[in-house]
Formats: structure tokens, sequence, C-alpha cells
């Protein structure tokens, strides 16, 4: 598969350039060439098929022409050793819980699937592994991606991990996750904000010198490695509403609390490949650029403000661009076309944090279901706009114990952590100070 620049003004990429360098050349998110629909047979049989072989008839269709069958289905089996179930919550409308991973969120799916797919690549071009040889992936964060991104390639051969993130600005449950592994990751504490610690691994990439002295890449949603295996779950969602509700015509409804719109991204690449889905919601809290876009046809990305559900403040969603070339056929369709295609398929909904919290108290007086401050907004966006007949699936995003404070005091409740999370709080925390200034930071890294 050969993968084109949403900006247009890059070489065409294969896969293994594409995951390697995750944005092109012109700045753009790379998209391949075509995306295929997976044969009728697929469909008409999916919903007796285990969530790893639908997952692997999906990569196949994808990344078949690049990578090996068998190398393939072990990077997809190793990835999904976790399970995504639908729950039901109330009458046509499901949970879809993305948060039994490691780190409890769902970006662990892309995160394992790139680190594999990155060490497979990797692999190939030496067998011996000298320092020289090795990826280094450093990643910025405000919380879930670092924690994700680190505990996916934790162990994986032949590559490093650097998390930067800003000191004291982390929940103590996030920083655990990612300052506690040793191994092959580096957590890096900015004496700054978030937007310093991007601005680091920024300038490191742009860095000549640093470049030539070790390999660097990025893990962040724009890679084409990290986003698309998520549709791996929407296709499983389906197949197990299909053999629920084997009688009628489901008519479903997904929605999904958007950010970066990384994870919806993916939900429509399905959906291109055939994935029999009616309509799509993209959920907001107060960050609404998308259901602005929707309601006039004009983007206009703004600085983000600080919500309840954090993970989703995002001004100028990176996938956009992606949604952008998708609809409107890498540009052979008007600016009006494309929004109309669009609007066809895709409708929004934004929440502010005081509509979040009155959600989550309804739901758990009516349902007993606990939600997260990410997954109400998908909830209560079905609740606003399911019609007789749909059926709605809402991603919950994150596992409600990772915002503890939060929940414990909306619902008033006293919410159990995991053990999976309670063992990272247990660990030993282990960090490299650092200050916003590019220059300490490269010396670091010129010294590995
Ligand atoms: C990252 C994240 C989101 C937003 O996902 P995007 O792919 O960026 O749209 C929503 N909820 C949680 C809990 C997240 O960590």
């Amino acid at each position: 598969m050969k993968y084109y620049s949403t900006n247009g003004k890059a070489p065409i990429a294969d896969l293994k350039k594409a995951v390697v360098k995750g944005l092109a050349e012109d700045k753009g998110l790379y998209m391949p060439e075509e995306i295929y629909k997976l044969p009728q047979q697929f469909y008409d049989d999916f919903q007796n098929m285990k969530f790893q072989d639908i997952a692997y008839n999906v990569a196949n269709n994808f990344f078949g022409d690049d990578v090996d069958g068998d190398a393939l289905q072990d990077i997809v089996y190793d990835t999904l050793s976790f399970d995504c179930p639908i729950v039901k919550v109330e009458e046509n409308i499901y949970a879809l819980e993305l948060f039994h991973g490691p780190t409890l969120a769902f970006k662990d799916v892309g995160a394992r699937f790139m680190a594999r797919l990155l060490r497979y690549f990797t692999s190939q071009a030496s067998t011996t592994s000298q320092s020289s040889d090795i990826v280094n992936v450093l990643v910025a964060t405000s919380g879930d991606t670092g924690s994700a991104v680190a505990n996916g390639f934790l162990g994986v051969e032949g590559i490093h991990v650097y998390v930067l993130y800003p000191k004291g600005k982390v929940s103590p449950i996030q920083e655990c996750q990612f300052t506690t592994l040793g191994q092959n990751i580096t957590a890096i504490e900015v004496d700054g904000v978030f937007d310093d610690c991007q601005a680091l691994v920024k300038s490191a990439f742009m860095d000549e010198e640093l470049n030539q002295h070790m390999k660097l890449t990025s893990a962040n949603s724009i890679n084409v490695a990290r986003f698309l295996p998520q549709a791996f779950y929407y296709f499983n969602a389906v197949a197990r509403i299909k053999a629920l509700l084997p009688a009628a015509d489901p008519q479903i409804v997904m929605c999904v609390p958007s950010g970066n719109f990384g994870n919806i991204c993916s939900a429509l690449f399905g959906h291109e490949m055939g994935l029999p889905v009616k309509r799509f919601i993209a959920a907001n809290n107060a960050n609404d650029i998308f259901y602005k876009y929707l309601q006039t046809g004009k983007y206009e990305p703004r600085p983000s403000v600080q919500t309840l559900a954090n993970a989703m403040d995002v001004g100028d969603p990176s996938n956009f661009a992606r949604i952008l070339n998708l609809y409107s056929k890498n540009g052979k369709r008007t600016a009006q076309e494309t929004h109309q295609a669009i609007t066809s398929l895709i409708s929004g909904a934004t929440y502010s944090d005081e509509q979040i919290k009155q959600t989550m108290r309804q739901c758990y007086k009516q349902t007993g279901y606990i939600l997260d401050p990410h997954g109400a907004c998908g909830y209560q966006a079905l609740k606003d706009s399911l019609k007789p007949g749909e059926t709605g699936i809402f991603c919950e995003t994150a596992h409600p114990a990772k915002f503890k404070e939060k929940v414990d005091d909306i619902l008033s409740i006293d919410i159990e952590i995991p053990d999976r999370l309670r063992a990272f709080m247990e660990g030993e925390k282990k960090s490299v100070e650092m200050s916003k200034d590019f220059a300490d930071f490269k010396a670091f890294l010129m010294k590995q």
C-alpha cells in the first residue's frame, strides 16, 4: 500500500516509512491510497468469530500488502491480550468498554500495535542490536498518552521510549503509570507545562546533529500504526450486537467521545471498509471546534479550555485533516460537497462540565452504571439523539477509577481502584529532572 500526505506536497511513502516517520515531510498526515472493502462473506460470518480473528481480518485488509501474514497475526494477537466488551447500560444503549488494557484506557490498543509493528520494521533493517540501531520514541504527555505509549512499548526490544511530562501537572495515578516501569522507558520530568514538553520534542525532531546521533520517532495519534488499529474494536462491537440481536437490522449508531479525533477516524475508516454502521456521533466537551464545523462548514481552531474530560481538551484536532481528506476524496470535492458528505454521516454534540456531572449522576442513579467524564459525553449524546429502531453504542474510553477524585466527588461514592492500577501506585518512581531549555534536553540525549 502506498501512503500520500494530506498536504499533497510530500513524496508517496510505503507503510514502513509512514510508521517510522509518523508525519510526512510537508507536515501532512499519511493516508492510504485505497481503503479496500472487506468481502461480504466476512460480514456474513463475523458474529461467529472471536475478537482477535476479526481484528486480524481488518489488519490484513490494511497492512497485508506490507507485513508478512504470520507476523501480522502475532502482532494482532499480542496487541489484543484483553477484551473490549459491549455492556448493556439500558434499553438500546450499550457501552463499548475500552478500558480493560494495561493502563485502563483505549489508547492501549493503538500504542501496543504500533510498538509491535515498529519492532517488525526495525528488526528487518538489521539483525544486530547495536545502540545506533535502537529507535528512540519521544512522547510528550499531559497524562494518558504517556502511560499508554510507555506500557505499549515496555520490554519491546530495540526501542527506547522517553516520556516528557510537566512536573506537578499530571495526576499521581497517571504519573505512576510511566515513572515506575524502568527497563526501556525513561520518564523525564520537565520544569514547565505540557506545551514546553511538546516544544522540546518538536525541537529534537528538527535538530540535525541529534538526528545523526540517534534514530528518533514519535508515537502520537497521527501515526497510522497508532490510530488505525482502533478500528478493531468497532468491528468487534458490531459483530457482538449482531449476535445479540440477530433478527432485525440493528441500525447501529456509533458515538465516540472525541479530542484529537484519532479514535473516531479509525471508526470512519472501518465504515469505508463496509462496516454496517448507520451513522456516527462525535461527542465533545466544551471544546466544540468540530461541532461548530458541522453547524457552519467553517473550521476555526481555538486554544483549548480545561474541562472535566481533560483528555478531550483539544482546540485544533490533528486528525480533522484526515476526515476532511477522506470525504473530499483527496480534494476532488468542493468544500461544500465535503461538508455535506460529512454531515450526512456524522453529527456532533457538546457538553459543559455541569452537564457532564448531571449525566454521570443521572446514569448512575437510573442504571447503576458508573461513567467516566469522557464516556459521559458519549452516553448523553446518544440519549439526546437516538431515534426509535436505532441501537446506540458509545465508547467508554477510560476506566472511571482513572479519575477517582472527580468521580467520587460527583457521585458521592468511593470507587474501587482496580488491581492493575494499584500495582503501578506501589512501584518506585524514577524520573530524570529537566529544565524546559532545549540545550539541556539535547545534551542529555547526546549522552545516551
Ligand atoms: C485520548 C482520549 C480521548 C480522545 O480520543 P481522540 O482519539 O483523541 O479523539 C477520549 N477519552 C479518553 C479517556 C482519552 O484518553
